[in-house]
């Protein structure tokens, strides 16, 4: 491939996304997956199916259209590719997607639970409780699975903006997220996890804890993201 590589620049940042799952301690062994995608080219660059991290290579990152098609690479794309695809075609304004089974995050999304926003550290970055999907139908098990765990994922987002919560659990399985760079993705699976270890030492302490009130909560998530956001500094 060489020079002619597709897209290196996004390859590029997809490894490292993924990579940046290792340095944080959110995957064992395959486990887990970053894609980003060019709007622009309307392609996406994901990790490719079972390859060790530490072997991991700018050429081994798979390029497919949206309807995951692959345009350039000789592995085949992560599994999950098709729950990543639904998720861009739905969420035009995210450039990232992730999905792990970081221990925390998961263990919510085994218990069918969503986290509750017990404090500040939740509300800088999710608008409210971290959704979870209803469990998924038999049908969609034995269908298109990874597809319908998208379609899954679209319902629970029903009435709400991908924006606003840039994570869902899914249940009985684990975490899937977004963001606007396929290292914006990365970020949220760590954050997402601190958050769910968070809430889950919350209810250990107090099992009556109740979540944070709107005004803070909303103070906390609008001061960092939205058209007044004045946290850190100005951006071009
Ligand atoms: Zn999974």
């Amino acid at each position: 491939m060489g020079s002619s590589m597709l897209l290196k620049p996004l390859r590029e940042e997809v490894l490292d996304a993924n990579l940046d799952l290792v340095r944080r301690g959110l995957v064992m062994y395959t486990f887990g997956n970053v894609s980003g995608i060019a709007r622009a080219e309307g392609l996406v660059a994901i990790k490719p199916s079972g390859v060790p991290y530490e072997k991991m290579a700018v050429a081994d990152i798979v390029i497919t259209d949206l309807d995951g098609r692959v345009v350039e690479g000789t592995l085949r794309p992560s599994v999950d590719l098709a729950t990543h695809l639904v998720l861009y075609r739905a969420f035009p304004a995210i450039g990232g997607v992730v999905h792990t089974h970081s221990r925390h995050a998961t263990v919510w999304a085994q218990a069918g639970r969503e986290i509750p926003c017990f404090g500040t550290t939740h509300a800088d970055y999710f608008r409210g409780a971290v959704p979870v999907t209803a469990p998924l139908a038999a049908a969609d098990i034995e269908g298109d699975y990874e597809r319908n765990t998208g379609e899954a994922i679209l319902r629970r987002f029903a009435g709400l903006d991908p924006a606003e919560f840039s994570a869902v659990l899914v249940h009985g399985h684990g975490p899937f997220g977004w963001g606007r760079s396929a290292s914006a993705a990365a970020h949220t699976a760590v954050i997402l996890e601190e958050l769910a270890r968070m809430a889950a030492e919350t209810l250990a302490i107090n099992p009556a804890a109740t979540p944070i009130s709107e005004a803070q909560r909303d103070l906390h998530f609008l001061r960092k993201h939205g058209p007044n956001a004045r946290y850190g500094q100005k951006l071009g």
